[in-house]
């Protein structure tokens, strides 16, 4: 096995690393600063969409930015992701790596950008098509290094059958989607909750205004509200109630209730308090799903 599997290899153990300490997005620059591999820094992504570290043969990442230029870029209903070529030269060198990965069965990472210069990750990848004729090509989860730990053989890494590299892909999609969910809307209010201000992402959690079934699409910032734990099921419990006009509502019988300090500071004392929003506009929670949830609130 070469050295620039390896380097691959150790890249997807970093990234699984993260993602079990509950990261799920990465900062550019993290990315461009990579990690090191035996003294050599391994950097995972750079300038162009398609990354070759510095010596390697074939590319280890491919990246959508938000408004980068490639609107091909999509997930299909078949569960494969298109991505655009560079630029319109089939055999421009980053365009050959893309072919020689699909070749070789290589896996990649694919970073999708989330908000401005924070990344979201998909991976391993593989290439499964290339159309030279639409400047694209196909590429699939690939579930075999899915499993990374030392002393996984490549051997042990086999093709799995079609049906588990579909689970995982729609299993991928959907964490994606609640991932890409929580992380926008926590960073539009700046970490904080929306009602009591608490500033720790740790204990926050993103809240659907109007329940969100549709698992698929965009996540819809404005249909989201930053909660800390206890305001989160308190709005889902219909404790509290968020009017068209940003105002808190705290329900009567919680009113009259008496307890100790959580039910005094945390709920009630927050009786006709404006929430914090967030700065743009569009991110806004839309006051028409407030005004719909909140006829739910007066009927609880
Ligand atoms: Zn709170």
């Amino acid at each position: 096995m070469s050295e620039e599997f390896d380097i691959r290899l150790a890249a997807f153990r970093w990234l699984a690393e993260r993602e079990a300490s509950g990261r799920s997005a990465f900062s550019g620059r993290e990315l461009a600063e990579g990690f090191l591999y035996k003294n050599r820094r391994i950097t995972l992504k750079g300038q162009t969409g398609i990354w070759f570290p510095q010596g390697f043969a074939m590319p280890i990442s491919i990246t959508t930015r938000l408004n980068g230029p490639y609107k091909l870029d999509s997930f299909n209903s078949d569960r494969t992701w298109t991505y655009a070529y560079r630029g319109t030269d089939p055999n421009h060198r980053d365009n050959r790596g893309l072919r020689e990965a699909m070749r070789t069965r290589t896996p990649l990472i694919y970073f999708t950008e989330i908000y401005t210069h924070y990344y979201q990750t998909i991976w391993p990848l593989i290439i499964i098509q290339d159309f030279p004729d639409s400047l694209c090509v196909k590429a699939m989860i690939e579930p075999a290094y899915k499993d990374l730990r030392p002393g996984v053989s490549m051997e042990d890494m086999i093709e799995s059958p079609l049906d588990v590299r579909r689970y995982v892909t729609v299993e991928t999609r959907r964490r994606l989607h609640q991932n890409a969910f929580r992380e926008l809307v926590i960073h539009a209010y700046d970490e904080h909750c929306a009602i009591c201000n608490l500033h720790h992402p740790e204990l926050l959690d993103a809240a659907h205004i109007i329940g969100d079934t549709e698992e698929e699409g965009i996540p819809v910032i404005n249909n989201g509200l930053s909660l800390c734990k206890i305001h989160h099921a308190a709005y889902d419990q219909n404790f509290i109630g968020i009017d068209q006009d940003y105002l808190v509502h705290v329900r009567s019988d919680i009113l009259r209730e008496r307890d100790g300090p959580m039910l005094r500071h945390g709920l009630q004392e927050l009786d006709g308090w404006n929430i914090r929003t967030p700065h743009k506009n569009s991110e806004k929670p839309d006051p028409d799903r407030l005004a719909l949830r909140f006829i739910e609130f007066l009927s609880a």
